[in-house]
């Protein structure tokens, strides 16, 4: 017995190893990834359902690794998170991004609003602010033409601080989004009081509608809701016609979806805006 609960231990601590060898791999691959730019975005087209043209367009993160292959967002921005090189990941994309929008609507002469992924944990840190706004001054964006999209969080998390960070910067001209929204803690209560601009709908719903269901008037309540309290809709993961339809129907502003476009890299977002009449 003695020696078998031996070999249990042993098995369990090379577990506890290997995992944190592979913890370890995937911090120094990350930071290096930073450090060496190899991270790159792609962009996503926003369109304006009253015009069907494109306003704007997301920025979200890509990494791939000769050897992990491409690691998906989902897996390394949590784990970051964890890490602590999330704070990096944000100054570097939200510099990549403006710069990146800056140099479209100089080339093209285009208004398209470049939106970015900021994680709640950044946002929430002290001088972020200040920061954004070296970051605009640096890359010449129009803040209009900026906006920030954080993820909804727990009811803990909405501090005054968060809150006063949020005006700040609103009124530097920054439009701030509540991402994945539906899919999180926050009470209606909070919402009320959480001052942002634009409310994205989670492709959960999205996926929901069907006719039929009971998807629709779901949809239809959350954009209620959002007109209620002056904010604008956009919803994400829009594949099909029929969801299109029915997004239209009920006033959403704006969408984003494979039906338009997947993301996009940079080269093929360039051929989209030569492509495109504005
Ligand atoms: P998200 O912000 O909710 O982004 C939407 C995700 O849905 C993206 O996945 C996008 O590629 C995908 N998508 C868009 N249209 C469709 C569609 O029609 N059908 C389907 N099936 N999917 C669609 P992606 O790029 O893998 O990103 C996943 C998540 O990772 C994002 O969810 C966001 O939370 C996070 N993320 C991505 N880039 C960044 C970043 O730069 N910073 C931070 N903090 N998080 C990021
Ligand atoms: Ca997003
Ligand atoms: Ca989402
Ligand atoms: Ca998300």
């Amino acid at each position: 017995a003695k020696t078998k609960r031996g070999n249990q231990y042993r098995l369990y601590r090379d577990n506890m190893e290997e995992a944190n060898d592979k913890w370890l791999l995937l911090e120094t691959k990350l930071h290096q990834a930073l450090k060496k730019d190899s991270l790159a975005l792609h962009y996503q087209p926003k369109i304006d359902l009253k015009t069907d043209t494109i306003v704007g367009m997301e920025a979200l993160l890509r990494w791939y690794d000769p050897e992990l292959g491409h690691v998906p967002p989902d897996r390394f921005i949590p784990f970051a998170e964890e890490c602590g090189l999330i704070n990096d990941i944000g100054v570097w994309v939200l510099r990549k991004a403006c710069a990146q929008a800056r140099f479209w609507n100089q080339e093209y002469s285009l208004s398209l609003r470049v939106a970015v992924n900021i994680s709640p944990i950044h946002i929430s840190t002290h001088g972020f602010v200040d920061m954004v706004r070296k970051i605009i001054t640096e890359t010449a964006i129009d803040p209009h033409l900026l906006e920030i999209e954080i993820t909804e969080m727990s009811m803990l998390d909405y501090t005054e601080e968060l809150i006063n960070t949020i005006k700040q910067l609103r009124a530097l001209g920054i439009t701030i989004s509540l991402d994945d929204f539906g899919t999180g803690y926050s009470s209606l209560n909070y919402l009320k009081k959480f001052p942002v601009d634009v409310l994205k709908i989670d492709r959960a719903f999205v996926r929901d509608i069907v006719p039929e269901k009971s998807g629709i008037a779901m949809i239809s309540a959350m954009i209620s809701l959002a007109h209620a309290l002056n904010l604008q809709v956009v919803a994400e993961g829009v594949e099909e016609e029929a969801e299109l339809k029915v997004l239209r129907e009920h006033g959403c502003e704006y969408v984003q979806g494979y039906y338009f476009s997947k993301p996009l890299s940079v080269e093929d977002f360039t051929n989209l805006i030569k492509q495109s009449s504005f």
